[in-house]
């Protein structure tokens, strides 16, 4: 794959002319290669049993020395970048992960296509603003982008007038190449199918899942990067609860709606106060309401608030009932199933019962305390020597970027500074 330099900060206009000429170029040699996705069917591939076996066999074969400067716990996001931005700093850096490769979360982010950042990051988007600010600074996205830059990775706007960056090759495994080849050549041990389960004094505790082994590294700064993994004794956490998914609604005859589309104004009341009012495209289902503005309200709707849809936001009421008396159909602004069943109703509202679908959710909720954090390092105020970045800390933001955003930033800080003190201490 080839990872030309295209930079963000270029015309939008050439962005997506580009990716659509890569697009073309990919198909083009697909159909050379007789490429199984251009064919229809293709060169048998390895069982999954036998990919795994294959994993843990590489897995196996990292070795570890018994001290490192710096331990990284998990290699995802936020891990990747740490170790990157360590190792870059001349520490000697591990990477435990739990996973049989890392970088895998990074594979389903954006439908495949990891929407990785954003031009116009705002700190007021996070559940922390405070402390986003305080940490990210106002070159937040500037970073973000130097970052993957000096990674060679070329990016596109998802479309003219949209801030949202995705890799230039639409793929997100493009996003996980650039970190993995950094971070190799950056001299990072990746070693993966090793689970982290306690911290004893200057080592880090893990169990290699090949062996069932109990072992340890010697580390004189460590950084938690394991999301929903471990988080160790003694530090102030919120219990993790699942965001950014489906509602679950009543109110509505949700089963004759199911798989229906409509772009509306959405509005979260609780208590008559409007809570979150956004506009976007809503997919009805048979237990609510899905949809990315409806992920976004799921961060903040509570069992009993109401959510209002304004189907048609572009007309007025009466204008909108013209058209459905004269069209039956809201002249094609309404999908017509939508209009049979809700009549000529512009408004609608429901209510919430909980959230939906939570095993999918994008974003765990929780985790650390921002406050027992330095926010120039990320270092536990005191726990001298324990960083963390990424999800593993209690900041969550909405979807388009935001999340990974905080990843990969949040990374490059504790990676930096757990570098500067372990060199600092020896
Ligand atoms: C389907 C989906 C789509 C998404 N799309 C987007 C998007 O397009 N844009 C966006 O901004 N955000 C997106 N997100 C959110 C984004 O992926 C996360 O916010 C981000 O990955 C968090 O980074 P992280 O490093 O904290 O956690 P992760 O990337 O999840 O990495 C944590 C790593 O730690 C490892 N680990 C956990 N416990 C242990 C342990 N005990 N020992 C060792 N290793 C451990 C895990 O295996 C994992 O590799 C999406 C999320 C999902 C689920």
């Amino acid at each position: 794959m080839r990872y030309g330099h295209h930079r963000a900060g270029a015309s939008r206009e050439s962005a997506s002319r580009c990716r659509q000429d890569d697009r073309d170029r990919r198909r083009l040699l697909r159909r050379r290669r007789g490429h199984p996705l251009a064919v229809g069917k293709g060169a048998k591939r390895p069982s999954r049993a036998r990919m795994r076996g294959q994993l843990l066999d590489e897995a196996a074969r990292a070795t570890l020395p018994s001290a490192v400067d710096v331990c990284v716990c998990g290699g995802g996001a936020a891990g990747l970048v740490a170790a990157i931005s360590a190792a870059e700093a001349g520490a000697s850096t591990a990477v435990l992960e739990r996973d049989f490769s890392c970088g895998r979360s990074i594979l389903a982010t954006g439908g495949g296509r990891c929407n990785l950042t954003r031009l116009d990051l705002d700190a007021r988007a996070y559940n922390d603003p405070a402390f986003i600010d305080a940490v990210c600074g106002p070159l937040f996205s500037t970073d973000v982008l130097g970052f993957f830059d000096a990674c060679g990775l070329a990016t596109s706007f998802e479309s003219e007038g949209d801030t949202r960056i995705y890799p230039l090759s639409d793929r997100a495994s493009s996003v996980r190449e650039v970190l993995l080849g950094r971070a190799r050549r950056a001299g990072v041990i990746l070693a993966c199918a090793r689970e982290v389960g306690g911290i004893g004094g200057d080592s880090v505790l893990f169990r290699e899942l090949f062996s069932d082994g109990e072992h340890s590294l010697r580390a004189k700064a460590i950084v938690l990067a394991g999301r929903d993994g471990f988080v160790p004794a003694g530090l102030d956490a919120v219990p993790f609860s699942p965001l950014l998914c489906p509602v679950a609604c009543e109110g509505l005859p949700f089963d004759e709606l199911d798989g229906r589309r409509v772009h509306a104004r959405v509005t979260l009341l609780r208590d008559g106060k409007t809570v979150l009012d956004e506009y976007g495209e809503v997919l009805f289902r048979s237990y609510g309401l899905s949809g990315i503005v409806i992920f976004n309200l799921s961060r903040f709707a509570r069992r009993g608030d109401t959510v209002e849809l304004d189907l048609a936001p572009g007309l007025d009421d009466s204008s909108f009932a013209k058209l459905v008396s004269s069209a039956g159909n809201a002249a094609g602004i309404v999908d017509p199933v939508i209009v049979d069943v809700l009549g000529d109703e512009k408004h609608v509202s429901c209510t919430v019962s909980g959230l939906a679908q939570t095993e999918h959710a994008q974003v765990r909720r929780g985790g650390l305390v921002t406050g027992q954090f330095d926010p120039a390092t990320l270092m536990v105020r005191d726990r001298p020597g324990l960083f963390a970045a990424g999800e593993v800390i209690d900041i969550d933001g909405p979807c388009g970027g935001y999340n990974l955003s905080w990843a990969w930033r949040s990374g490059q800080i504790a990676g930096t500074a757990a570098a500067a003190y372990a060199k600092a201490g020896a």
